[in-house]
């Protein structure tokens, strides 16, 4: 089984070829960040055209660096929600438009399960395992027992720690996206100069919350600045640290407490905050007092990319599903099948 995975849910136009015995043939990633950087943040119409415009060309690269046609493969597999509208639109009908012409089996995928099935596509791990996914725009726990089987255990009731990385990183002037830098600052931060709050520990369950870290943070901020005129470097590396530490507790004793919740073998992240050195030792520790093993995917494919939307749509596929030309574009898609039904128009 050969398949071309597609992805433009947010601001990386994606495409890959993937095999169903986990090879990923090639994956092309065209980001970006240099055209949302003036606005601090993702400008939906700017990506939607930027999507339109770089779809084609990143399909006709993941075929050439693959080597195949697109006679050569079984199935167009999409990420058709959640997601900004007009991006997941480009790319739903880009791969409607293939499917069409190459009279190919067409798969709609939730992003979020792209996301939550990459260690199947990456170390061939069993169902079940529990999956935290932790990015820019989403954080929460899942409990993975199938293609479709998903059931969320906890997340956060606010923002997500990428989202708060990249604002702690605006507050205190270092470049975007604000998870590398913070990290780097913090490398260097003091222990225990600062003291920020764990939001929610003090509270049963799994749910999590960032951003009264985040108004603690910018206070702290204020406050420095009213005392001194200004910011130190070590007042900014003092801070991160204490900013990262704060989150990395956060995430692990919500983690301990969901694999208590549910035990499973393999304690999974993904996201872009999983690359986090300081939040994955501490991940790392938490499952091995669990008896779980942990497991990081590499980064490239822990972040938004299009070797995952293959996977989950071969996944998809085996399990006999795919979907018709009225495959719609959903921007609200829930992953926990007891929430909502998990597909739209699947046959
Ligand atoms: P989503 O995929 O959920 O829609 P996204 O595209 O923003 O959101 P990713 O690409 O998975 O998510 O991750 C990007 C986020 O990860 C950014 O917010 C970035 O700041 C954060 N991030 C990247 N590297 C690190 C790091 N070393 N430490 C902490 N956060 C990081
Ligand atoms: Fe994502």
């Amino acid at each position: 089984t050969v398949f071309l995975g597609i992805e433009s849910s947010c601001d990386d136009t994606a495409a890959a070829i993937v095999t169903g015995d986990r090879r990923i043939l090639s994956s092309v990633v065209s980001g970006q960040t240099d055209l949302h950087a003036d606005f601090g943040g993702v400008v939906p119409e700017i990506a939607a055209r930027a999507h339109a415009e770089r779809l084609d060309l990143c399909v006709e690269q993941a075929l050439d660096q693959a080597g195949l046609r697109l006679s050569d493969l079984n199935g167009v597999a999409v990420t058709a929600g959640p997601g900004l509208i007009g991006g997941v639109m480009s790319g739903v009908m880009c791969a409607k438009g293939i499917a069409a012409g190459a009279g190919l089996p067409l798969i709609g995928v939730n992003h979020l399960a792209g996301h939550a099935l990459t260690p199947r596509l990456t170390d061939g791990i069993d169902y079940p395992y529990l999956m935290l996914l932790v990015s820019g725009g989403h954080c929460q726990f899942l409990r993975v027992d199938g293609p479709q089987d998903f059931t969320r255990l906890g997340g956060t009731i606010d923002d997500a720690p990428g989202e708060a990385f990249d604002k702690i990183a605006k507050l205190l002037a270092l470049p975007q996206p604000g998870g590398p830098s913070v990290e780097a600052e913090a490398a260097l931060g003091r222990e225990g100069r600062f003291d920020l709050p764990r939001p929610l520990l003090d509270r049963p369950g799994c749910d999590m919350s960032f951003s009264g870290l985040k108004t603690a943070a910018l206070r702290l901020r204020d406050q420095l600045i009213a005392e001194q005129g200004g910011l130190r470097q070590s007042d900014r590396q003092d801070l991160c640290h204490a900013f990262q530490t704060a989150v990395a507790e956060v995430l692990a004793e919500k983690s301990r407490r969901a694999l208590a919740l549910s035990p499973a073998p393999v304690l999974a992240v993904a996201g872009g905050v999983a690359a986090n050195q300081t939040i994955r030792a501490a991940l790392e520790h938490v499952a091995a007092a669990a008896g779980a093993a942990f497991l990081a995917p590499p980064l490239r494919l822990c972040t938004d990319n299009g070797a995952m939307i293959a996977w989950a749509g071969i996944e998809r596929f085996r399990a006999g599903q795919q979907d018709g030309m009225d495959l719609i574009a959903r921007p609200r898609w829930p992953l926990d099948n007891r929430a909502a039904p998990m597909l739209g128009s699947g046959k």
